[in-house]
């Protein structure tokens, strides 16, 4: 247990108005995955939006289907301001520059070591849009900030404020919940390619980043930290900006969505901790949430405001798996 490094402050005002900031709630998901939709939707809804009235956007690579419409529909209401959209192929599909030779390889490879997801190319698809084309699908054109949301997740305490308006007031890039360690063998060669970006492009890494959370021996190797991208609280001026979009366009040219199996999250997390200073990442720490397998549950004033529904002895980030004290500790330092 890692448990006496500082918890940040967390806001205290309200931020009563209404759509104060230019913000949209998020979910890629699948037709298949309508009961898990709609419990995270309802949750996401009674723990905050029902304040708020944030516009819904869905994404999908096929169509949405009238059963899924209607189950959302239904539960937001007819006054909801919901869009349901579709993945262009182009910025879905496995590329045709793409060796499939040597994915299938790759593939095989992950699939021998019983790497998680290790045979998939949709998993693989889903990675590369969340990681380079999200913030540029047309539904998300307009927005500036978004809530990144999952099927089958738990929302456990009320918020009590807006934290898109936070995000805008206090100039926040990219907030988390919880932070942990990748499966090396899905990213094997990405650190090799973050450190030839860096020689080539030092003017995008940021004189007062968090790079010291991706690395204990000062950039040699990659220590797998990532914040955990299921959720996720941005600003896509930052995905859309010229170090991100320069980093993505070298990451892709190198295929490792496809050679290897690069996360969205590790992706995320080593661009905001060069490319952003460190003070504009914060950690959610009054938002409980849980993930399968892992859950984030607030302490003190936090839980019992919130009125959350975990038990705050369970919450990952006090364990030596998870990187979030690394990260406090690299941001107050
Ligand atoms: P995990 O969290 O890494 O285990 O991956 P998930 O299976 O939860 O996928 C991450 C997100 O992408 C979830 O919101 C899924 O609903 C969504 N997703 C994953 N694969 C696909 C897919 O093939 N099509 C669509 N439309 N959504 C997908
Ligand atoms: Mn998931």
């Amino acid at each position: 247990l890692l448990s006496n490094a500082p918890i940040p402050k967390t806001p205290t005002p309200l931020y009563p108005s209404p759509l104060r900031a230019n913000a949209t709630l998020l979910m890629l998901c699948r037709n298949e995955e309508l009961d898990g939709v709609l419990s995270s939707v309802r949750q996401v809804e009674e723990k905050f939006n029902q304040n708020y009235a944030y516009p819904w956007t869905f994404l999908n690579d096929v169509p949405f289907d009238d059963n899924f419409k209607t189950g959302v529909l239904n539960l937001l209401g007819p006054a909801a301001d919901v869009s349901f959209g579709l993945i262009p192929p182009e910025m879905w599909k496995q590329p045709s520059w793409i060796n499939e030779t040597r994915a299938a390889a790759g593939r095989d490879k992950l699939v021998a070591e019983d790497v998680i997801y290790g045979a998939s190319v949709s998993y693989r698809n889903m990675c590369r849009f969340n990681s380079g084309f999200f913030y540029r699908h047309e539904l998300l054109l307009p927005y500036r900030y978004y809530w990144r949301i999952e099927p089958d997740v738990d929302y456990f305490c009320d918020l009590q404020y807006d934290p898109f308006a936070f995000m805008e007031d206090n100039n926040k890039t990219y907030g988390f919940t919880m932070s942990l360690r990748e499966y090396e063998l899905t990213i094997a060669t990405l650190w090799e390619s973050v450190r030839e970006f860096m020689d080539l492009y030092p003017q995008f890494i940021h004189p007062n980043s968090a790079m010291r959370f991706l690395s204990w021996n000062g950039g040699v190797t990659y220590n797998l930290c990532h914040f955990w991208s299921n959720f996720e609280i941005a600003d896509m001026d930052f995905w859309r900006g010229e170090a991100y979009s320069t980093f993505f366009d070298f990451l892709e040219s190198k295929g490792g969505f496809y050679y290897e199996r690069w996360g969205d999250a590790p992706v995320h997390s080593i661009a905001v901790a060069l490319f952003a200073p460190k003070e504009s990442v914060h950690f959610f720490y009054d938002i409980g949430y849980r993930h399968a397998d892992f859950q984030h549950c607030p302490s003190g004033n936090a839980w019992s405001a919130g009125r959350c529904a975990c038990d705050p002895k369970d919450t990952f980030d006090k364990y030596s798996d998870s990187c979030t004290y690394n990260f406090l500790r690299v941001q107050s330092s």
